[in-house]
């Protein structure tokens, strides 16, 4: 099967550097939902170089002041799903970096906890 990520429109990244692009989730869960994504094929997190991994986390900030500057949140969930059991559906490595806005959903408590929404809130 071809990769989404590797065959990715040019025209939709956002920011990028030596070793990784940001885009819009075409599916956001918040308004300025992006994903920081590595240039080389890398599955899994954990099978990511030290220097990818700088340059993916260094982006991850760069979106960041961009997203602060657009949408103004008063917060963020930043989350990364490690295998299929963990909830990865595009196995080509992604930061998901997702403003939160007060008021969003009625209670934020526990936030990524909310992997398994039943222990979210604690
Ligand atoms: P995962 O579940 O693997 O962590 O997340 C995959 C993410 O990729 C989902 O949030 C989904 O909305 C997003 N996505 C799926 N297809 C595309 C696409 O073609 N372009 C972009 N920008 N995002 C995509
Ligand atoms: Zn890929």
């Amino acid at each position: 099967m071809t990769c989404i990520f590797c065959n990715i429109d040019k025209e939709r990244i956002i920011l990028e550097n030596e070793d990784a692009f940001a885009v819009y989730d075409v599916f956001p869960v918040s308004k300025g939902h992006m994903l920081v994504i590595p240039k080389k094929h890398i599955k899994n997190y954990f099978d990511a170089d030290e220097q990818t991994k700088t340059h993916l986390w260094k982006l991850v900030d760069e979106c960041k002041e961009m997203a602060d500057n657009i949408f103004a949140p008063q917060g963020y969930n930043i989350g990364i799903n490690c295998g299929e059991a963990a909830g990865q559906t595009v196995m080509h490595l992604h930061i998901h970096l997702i403003p939160r806005y007060k008021g969003d959903i009625e209670n934020p408590r526990g936030g990524v906890r909310g992997v398994i929404p039943d222990k979210r809130i604690y």
